[in-house]
């Protein structure tokens, strides 16, 4: 069974992740958007950090319902929005159980994902996050390494495609060649994630 400390470590993970592959994430972005995707999560995951050791919450569901609205104050970019309902909402899908087992957390960020979806419009091969995170929630039931394996792949597979949402839409034809810097952050919460259940 996952507990909270299970959840607050995955966040503290992904914030250790995300500040590590900062440069590479600005990078992705500087090809096709706006070269800040790698600062816009640095922010926003060392605010979850904070708020995290700061308030404690002691439910899945109430780390990560901190942490998703966290990002939402906290990035100023598109992916701030989209980051923090998947979080919230897979938060508020998990309710308020002490421990929740893995069948349960699978549902919640499917939950998550289709909210995503809803916000932003994206279906999967649209060259975004969701081309990531849907996969690897597809391959949640077979185990955490298969979703990190599958969220990889997922973000590799972004290199051919066009951009139909968010900034590297409006490149159209020129998107295609470069792996999306969102799928790419996708990759690695799902690999914190993977990591944090090991
Ligand atoms: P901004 O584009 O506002 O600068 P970021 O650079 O932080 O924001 O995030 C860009 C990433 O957000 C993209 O690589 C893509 O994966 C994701 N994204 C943008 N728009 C959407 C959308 N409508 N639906 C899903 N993901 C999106
Ligand atoms: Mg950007
Ligand atoms: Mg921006």
């Amino acid at each position: 069974m996952l507990d909270a400390d299970f959840f607050r470590r995955w966040m503290r993970t992904a914030a250790a992740s995300v500040d590590r592959e900062a440069e590479r994430l600005t990078a992705l972005d500087s090809a096709i958007g706006d070269a800040d995707h790698g600062s816009n999560l640095r922010r926003g995951f060392t605010a979850v950090a904070t708020a995290l050791e700061k308030e404690a919450p002691d439910t899945p569901g109430g780390v990560l319902i901190l942490a998703g609205r966290q990002l939402i104050s906290t990035v100023g970019g598109a992916s701030g929005p989209l980051y923090g309902t998947l979080l919230r909402r897979a938060g508020k899908a998990l309710g308020d159980a002490a421990e929740v087992d893995e069948e349960e957390l699978a549902a919640a960020l499917r939950a998550g994902v289709e909210g995503v979806m809803a916000l932003g419009g994206a279906a999967p091969g649209d060259k975004t996050m969701i081309d990531a995170l849907m996969p690897a929630v597809d391959a949640l039931g077979t185990g955490f390494g298969a979703a990190r394996a599958a969220a990889e792949e997922g973000a590799a597979a972004t290199v051919p495609l066009r951009a139909r949402k968010g900034r590297a839409s409006y490149l159209g034809e020129r998107s295609v060649g470069h792996q999306d810097p969102g799928a790419t952050s996708s990759a690695l919460l799902i690999a914190a994630l993977a990591e944090t259940a090991e």
